[in-house]
């Protein structure tokens, strides 16, 4: 049976991704060695990790002014590079918006190096919306917000412009429509959503805002070193940085990013049309500012959670159930998700309508 696969991530990538990786681990290009077994250093490996990096760039029309790295440690590790990088090492400031798990988790390893200015947060409302009306204040070292809250279905339509470099978190919708670029001076995102298999996190930086924070910051965790080193300074993770570039050829075949975007908001509106329509559900977040990502929604009556539960299990669909924090359940609707398994999972919807509503 078609599995139809709603996860977070790790989330759903396309079936030719998972076969040429496949191949890979068995024999690399032809070079009778597993894509496992090769030195990082290897020209064939290079040549993975230098088309990565380019396809970042052309897919997301990176300009000169900024630099494509990939790293490990998540996009967890880029909570703490982001302040390491930016933040001075006397009286070191920065500005956060608190919109949700993830925002939080940010702001505490921020607040280990600085001054933490919350300048809004949605906390009062479960983190359902995107809070606005704030400004920023030019007396900080940066600002950072998160463009998607992976865990409660929201997403910023748009961003401010800022007066201190803009720092933003694109963990859970990066490529999934375009975005400018040259507004930003970081944007950080881990793979294992919209780019690949986890392991690896993309940071695209403006260069000519490191070095100026008087810090001694340790080699690993400084974005010049990786600058520096074409994203080689340790022994990065070949396999995964693979699927990556793997993936984002298939996004560049398909059409790039303006046409995955066309195809994001067809499924949003699919998804979100139902969840709507149908007398048995409620969406969990405002509607302005709904995730075209992560749709959320909950039972009307929770009685009837083991017969929806038992249908769309049924059905073939896979990782529905919602994150503790906000309970009923997530279709997380990642670039490489088929609008056809959206189509099942509202069938879904509309037959345990017309049998329990
Ligand atoms: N930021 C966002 C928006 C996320 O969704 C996640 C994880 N899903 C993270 C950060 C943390 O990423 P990682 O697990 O790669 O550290």
């Amino acid at each position: 049976m078609k599995i139809h696969n709603f996860s977070a991530g790790p989330c759903i990538l396309p079936q030719e991704v998972f076969d040429k990786m496949a191949e890979a681990v068995l024999n690399f290009n032809n070079s009778g060695s597993s894509i496992m077994e090769i030195s990082h250093r290897r020209a064939d490996a290079q040549e993975v990790i230098d088309n990565a990096i380019q396809l970042v760039k052309d897919l997301m029309n990176v300009p000169d002014t900024h630099e494509v790295i990939f790293t490990q440690g998540g996009a967890s590790l880029q909570f703490v590079m982001v302040p390491f990088n930016l933040m001075k090492l006397n009286g070191g400031k920065a500005a956060y918006t608190e919109t949700g798990a993830w925002a939080k988790n940010a702001i505490k390893e921020a607040k280990r190096m600085g001054e933490v200015n919350v300048l809004a947060s949605s906390a009062d409302k479960n983190f359902n919306y995107i809070p606005k009306g704030f400004s920023i204040p030019s007396d900080v070292d940066y600002f950072h917000c998160t463009s998607n809250n992976t865990i409660f279905g929201t997403q910023m339509k748009s961003f401010p412009n800022s007066p201190v470099p803009l720092v933003c978190d694109m963990s859970s919708d990066i490529m999934s429509k375009p975005v400018d670029v040259s507004k930003f001076d970081v944007i950080y995102a881990g793979a294992q959503k919209n780019m690949g298999p986890a392991g690896s996190v993309v940071t695209i930086v403006k260069k000519d805002i490191l070095g100026k924070t008087g810090r001694d910051i340790p080699n690993y965790l400084n974005y010049e070193t990786h600058i520096a080193k074409g994203s080689a300074f340790n022994t990065w993770p070949v396999l995964a940085v693979y699927g990556v570039m793997l993936n984002l050829q298939w996004l560049k075949n398909l059409g790039g990013v303006p046409e995955i975007a066309k195809r994001n908001v067809a499924k949003a509106e699919l998804m979100y049309g139902e969840i709507d329509r149908n007398g048995m559900f409620t969406g969990t977040a405002e509607k302005e500012d709904r995730s075209e990502m992560n749709a959320t929604f909950v039972l009307k009556d929770e009685s009837l959670k083991a017969e929806f539960d038992k249908m769309w299990k049924e059905a073939g669909i896979s990782s529905l159930n919602g994150h503790r924090d906000v309970g009923g359940y997530r279709a997380s609707m990642y670039n490489a998700l088929p609008i056809e398994s959206v189509q099942v999972l509202v069938d879904i919807m509309k037959e345990f309508e017309t049998k329990f509503g």
